[in-house]
């Protein structure tokens, strides 16, 4: 298994969420569709996404924020650079208004990759794995959990059973 082993870089994460890969095992195709990250990595189980109860959603929408302005920035003054000094300002307000509601949809995957590869990276600075862990781990987790609330509910009933029995 490639997970865990190796350390990725800062860059080489941030790079890998920029095109839309992988942050920790690069591979391509972590998106179902253009708005949804898949739950976990197809190869290394990195979790993608979290439960809507953890504070991973306003993250992703900080980073769709700064992303989507940036972008706006970069579209806005590349077309007044280019048309310098001739600038038709109709065409400007025009493209800043289209941008305001195109932007976002077109940073949103980025964001969200971009925020799994930091918090993947300062996890794993930090040694937390299971914040952004792998999410066989947390099944595995959840499963133990699932598996001695099992085992208690049979324990009780079996108690409940032989004092039953003992009553008798
Ligand atoms: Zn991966």
């Amino acid at each position: 298994m490639t997970q865990s082993s190796e350390r990725v870089g800062v860059v080489k994460a941030l790079g890998r969420a920029l095109m839309l890969r992988c942050p920790r095992c690069g591979i391509s195709g972590i998106l179902n569709g253009w708005f949804k990250l898949k739950d976990s990595c197809p190869r290394c189980a990195l979790a993608l996404r979290r439960s809507p109860e953890d504070d991973e959603w306003f993250g992703g929408y900080f980073m769709n924020l700064m992303a989507s302005e940036l972008l706006m920035i970069f579209v806005v003054i590349g077309y007044v650079l280019l048309h310098w000094p001739a600038i038709d300002w109709t065409t400007v307000e025009v493209l800043s208004v289209v941008m305001v509601v195109v932007s976002p949809v077109i940073s949103y995957p980025f964001a969200k990759v971009l925020w799994v590869a930091i918090e993947f990276v300062f996890a794993e600075r930090a040694g937390t794995k299971n914040r952004r862990g792998d999410l066989r781990g947390r099944a595995k987790h959840e499963g133990r959990l699932g598996e001695e609330r099992r085992l208690r509910c049979e324990g009780e009933k079996q108690n409940g059973e032989t004092n039953g029995e003992t009553a008798l």
